[in-house]
């Protein structure tokens, strides 16, 4: 009785998270053919099998990638000349790994680290994939998209709850020691604290963090294919678990056409453009 109430106001703060902040970038949406190229790569292309990536290799298989996104994103942060509190939170934001939770998913809390469960880092096809996670999630932090004072129950969750391993600015990992039940609840509402144009601001912004970092671009796009065809097979089978990182909306072929854009955008030189407001 107390869990159900206890969900249910965990339910109202989450509703209460939409509409906090506005996204940054100006974004025009897909051509036709980059949304016909989009339905074509959900239904077809192959992805790499999932590496099934051990609980005790989880750190360093974030580890080994984490400081050239971050310092990727810095430099994205700085040519888009956001304000310097931004910019400083992408090089102190913590990235907390919590092993023992299998469902695929990440979010930027309203403290503005990063959380990432075992499950995707698990189901990772490659580092490639796993930075293009980590850089989508910075793009949040950079662009303020959870307002902490706005979403302190966010924090609560997140912070509260399990143990997690996270790995700090300066590269070291901590243990954090977190109750689990507390930390799921986190996913389930940090997974839902943005718009859906903010998920197409952090996917877009994601794409030029990776090419920066030296990785493969099509990997945002592979991340998210995977995760959808995981989620269909939830949907129709017995299991009725969807995948948290797809939790906002926009619909997967829509985000996949956005992230195609932003790969020709990226490969023509057309830069990110903040826009006026
Ligand atoms: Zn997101």
């Amino acid at each position: 009785m107390m869990k159900a109430r206890f969900k249910l106001g965990v339910f109202v703060a989450a509703l209460a998270l939409a509409g906090c902040s506005q996204p940054v970038l100006d974004i025009d949406e897909p051509s036709e053919g980059q949304r016909i190229s989009a339905e074509e790569a959900l239904n077809s292309t192959v992805v790499a099998p999932a590496r099934d990536i051990h609980k005790s290799e989880m750190v360093s298989a974030v580890e080994r990638i984490l400081p050239s996104i971050r310092a990727a994103s810095l430099e994205v942060c700085s040519e888009l000349s956001l304000p310097a509190q931004r910019c400083e939170q992408v090089r102190i934001a913590e990235v907390s790994i919590s092993p023992n939770i299998d469902d695929p998913n990440a979010f930027a809390d309203a403290q503005d680290n990063v959380q990432m469960t075992g499950g995707i880092v698990r189901i990772s096809g490659s580092d490639d994939e796993v930075a293009a996670v980590l850089a989508h999630e910075f793009a949040h932090v950079m662009y303020g998209h959870v307002e902490s004072k706005m979403s302190n129950a966010l924090v609560g969750l997140a912070i509260a709850g399990g143990i997690a391993l996270a790995v700090g600015s300066d590269g070291s990992v901590h243990d954090q020691q977190r109750s689990e039940d507390i930390l799921r609840l986190g996913y389930g509402i940090g997974s839902q604290a943005y718009s859906p144009e903010m998920e197409i601001e952090a996917d877009r912004t994601a794409i030029y963090i990776l090419r920066k970092a030296g990785y493969q671009t099509t990997a945002m796009r592979d991340s998210i294919i995977r995760l959808s065809r995981i989620d269909l097979a939830h949907k129709h089978g017995s299991n009725s678990q969807r995948v948290g990182f797809l939790q906002t909306h926009p619909s997967s072929d829509r985000r996949i056409a956005h992230i195609i854009s932003a790969i020709d955008d990226a490969e023509a030189g057309v830069p990110l453009i903040v826009a006026d407001r």
